[in-house]
């Protein structure tokens, strides 16, 4: 099974599980606040943000700057 990371929407946890690939975004607890508010990270995201160059586009879809998930609070803030 794959590897998937999510991050917590509510406490800003990442944590990663192994998965089935049809459970991927499937909703998943979080391992800090059980919370279920929760999305998947991709991990290509995460890698072509931390490039060479360094600098942060939001267009990349790396749009949080505190877990890289785009569906946080901190996501929406602005
Ligand atoms: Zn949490």
């Amino acid at each position: 099974m794959p590897v998937y990371e999510y991050c917590c929407a509510d406490c800003g946890t990442r944590f990663s599980k192994l998965r089935p690939m049809s459970k991927a975004d499937a909703p998943i607890a979080c391992v800090h606040c059980q919370s279920e508010n929760t999305g998947r990270v991709l991990s290509l995201f995460a890698a072509v943000s931390k490039s060479s160059s360094g600098e942060s586009r939001s267009v990349t879809g790396s749009g949080c700057s505190s877990c890289a998930a785009t569906s946080c609070h901190s996501c929406r803030a602005g």
